[in-house]
């Protein structure tokens, strides 16, 4: 999903609505994993996302954005990200990674997860807990006096010894009064080059590791993003505002200080 890219300065007033924005995209995660099952449809997950949203008071990020027909990404198994919900039931042993945006009073939230449908094979939830792990890393690195590449260091390297395919294609990205802002977050990189990280910046950390090789494909509906050689895929995603006291992972029902 490409956007227009602007970088702007939040103010603490921004923030106080991204928080909002954060928080109902937190409550469609839960709602959703909690719905997650097999036997269930991805269009079944969709309904329950769009309901959570309305309920909060927000819209949402990604129905309609370049034509995206739904409030949440559903990507299972091989697929990456830009899953459309739909008729796919599913079934144990499956993955599903979920993606929602949320907009309060013009002001967006964005975060992903990736779950297990029933058991799954061991090597996939490491896959799964590998992701996560490193998108924790990724935040921990999200202050002021770090650089983007110090997010990507130690988002990749966290991927490195598990020998996982880190995606290049697909980025994370700044976020605001849009979805997509600069700068672009890429989930890789050098300690202490790129972008240096300031005070009313909004950044979005999305790190996408395959089972297999890091290379990705397109399907024919043209927005589901696949590993080219089938293996799972897993995603996880925060928004993280980085206030005048420290960095605030908004996309939790309780904002978490790091
Ligand atoms: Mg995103």
């Amino acid at each position: 999903m490409a956007g227009a890219k602007v970088l702007t300065k939040k103010t603490p007033e921004d923030f106080a609505k991204m928080e909002i924005a954060g928080r109902c995209v937190a409550a469609v995660h839960d709602a959703v994993r909690a719905a997650i099952a097999p036997g269930v449809t991805t269009a079944a997950l969709e309904a329950i996302g769009a309901e959570v949203v309305r309920d909060h008071g927000c819209r949402p990020s990604f129905l309609g954005y370049h034509g995206f027909p739904a409030t949440i990404c559903t990507s299972p198994n091989r697929a990456i990200v830009h899953g459309i919900p739909g008729d796919y039931v599913l079934r144990d042993g499956d993955i599903i990674s979920i993606d929602a945006g949320a907009i309060y009073e013009g002001w967006h939230g964005d975060a992903a997860f990736t779950a297990a449908v029933g058991d799954v094979a061991d090597e996939v939830q490491k896959l799964i807990d590998v992701t996560e792990e490193a998108l924790w890393n990724g935040l921990r690195q999200a202050r002021v006096g770090k650089r983007l590449g110090d997010i990507g260091y130690a988002v990749e390297a966290t991927a490195e010894p598990h020998g996982f395919g880190v995606v290049r294609e697909y980025v994370g990205h700044g976020i605001g009064q849009q979805m997509h802002e600069s700068p672009n977050i890429p989930n890789y990189g050098t300690p202490g080059r790129g972008l240096k990280i300031k005070t009313g910046m909004a950044l979005a950390l999305e790190p996408m590791f395959n089972l297999g090789g890091a290379e990705t494909t397109m399907l024919a509906d043209d927005w589901t993003v696949v590993t080219a050689d089938g293996s799972f895929s897993a995603h996880f995603e925060h928004t993280v505002l980085i206030t005048k006291d420290g960095p605030l992972v908004s996309t939790l029902q309780e904002p978490l200080r790091l």
